[in-house]
């Protein structure tokens, strides 16, 4: 949004679908800073084709969307 309107954003709203709630959140320079380094990581990640290590927690793959698709997902979880 900011890029596309050049104004900057003070605040978003995150959903938590599950439990029907939206929550406010600041987004202060140091919020922002680090959203455009994880940002700029990922689309790194990904014109380089580059794939990550599997979780070391199980836990973490019980509610991953990707479970399905990922070698690792469902049964066949990392120990
Ligand atoms: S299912 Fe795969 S992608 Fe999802 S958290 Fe587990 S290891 Fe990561």
């Amino acid at each position: 949004m900011e890029e596309s309107f050049k104004r900057e954003v003070p605040i978003g709203f995150v959903d938590y679908v599950q439990v029907g709630e939206r929550k406010p959140v600041i987004i202060s320079q140091k919020l922002r800073e680090e959203f455009y380094n994880t940002f700029n990581e990922l689309e790194s990640m990904i014109l380089e084709r580059y794939v990550p290590e599997a979780t070391p927690s199980s836990r973490k793959c019980n509610k991953c969307e990707f479970k399905k698709f990922c070698e690792y997902g469902e049964s066949s979880v990392p120990s």
